[in-house]
């Protein structure tokens, strides 16, 4: 199962990869959580994403497709991942089917959250995330049972620098105007799918897992 997870900033992919883990029981690579890992180590890699992250904007196409192509080369990978917000780009679809195809993998379904921009920002500004174990809350949607402890590992909660008002509109105009001309890329290769979004996490989940097992 070779899973590809799309759709605007704050659609829901992080917290559906996470049930996808569970039921599948292959790894979730997502670029976002790659580089915030390097940001917190403050390697060079990590320097280079902060300005871009900070700003809203896409990390360089050169960057980004070195990192994936060395994790999806690590041997975990062959049964299966949930790939997550990558590709952004056409020009990173383009690299991801040559990696795949250089490793003997196939992509074996494209998944779209999809969610109106008007709900977008709320949902990001309050989104949570655990210190420790990464597990994704919501102030108002998907709360911790106790204020800003993880009910998973009881770590600390903590909100991302990019999760600002401003920060979201012109990420949400970056996925307008380089990331939606992958949905007519991937509708041409016949493996793209779409889920509503805007219903409770657990229903996005159901109709996830009936499109890849259907
Ligand atoms: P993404 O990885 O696509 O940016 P997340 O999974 O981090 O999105 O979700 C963004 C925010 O929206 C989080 O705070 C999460 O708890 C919340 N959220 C996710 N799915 C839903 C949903 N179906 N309904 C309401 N809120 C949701
Ligand atoms: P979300 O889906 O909530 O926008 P992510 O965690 O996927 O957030 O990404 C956060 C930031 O990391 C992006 O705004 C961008 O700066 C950078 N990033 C993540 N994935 C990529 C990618 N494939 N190409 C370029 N930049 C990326
Ligand atoms: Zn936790």
């Amino acid at each position: 199962m070779h899973i590809l997870l799309m759709g605007p900033p704050g659609a829901g992919k992080g917290t559906q990869a996470a049930s996808l883990v569970k039921e599948f029981q292959i790894p979730h690579i997502s670029t976002g959580d790659m580089f915030r890992a390097a940001v917190k180590e403050g390697t060079e890699l990590g320097k280079q994403a902060k300005a871009c992250m900070d700003a809203g904007k896409l990390v360089p196409d050169e960057v980004t497709i070195g990192i994936v192509r060395e994790r999806l080369a690590k041997d975990d990978c062959k049964k299966g991942f949930i790939l997550d917000g990558f590709p952004r780009t056409v020009e990173q679809a383009d690299a991801l089917g040559k990696i795949l195809s250089d490793l003997g993998l196939s992509l074996t379904r494209v998944l779209s959250i999809s969610v109106p921009a008007a709900d977008l920002v709320e949902r990001a500004v309050g989104r949570r995330i655990c210190k420790t174990c990464g597990a994704t809350y919501h102030v108002k949607f998907n709360p911790p049972k106790a204020d800003g402890i993880c009910d998973e590992c009881g770590g600390e909660l903590y909100q991302r620098a990019d999760d600002s008002e401003e920060t979201m509109t012109n990420r949400i105009a970056v996925y307008e105007r380089q990331t939606k001309p992958l949905i007519e890329y991937y509708q041409k290769a016949g493996i793209y799918s779409e889920v509503d979004g805007r219903q409770p996490i657990d229903k996005v989940t159901k109709d996830l897992v009936k499109v890849l097992k259907g």
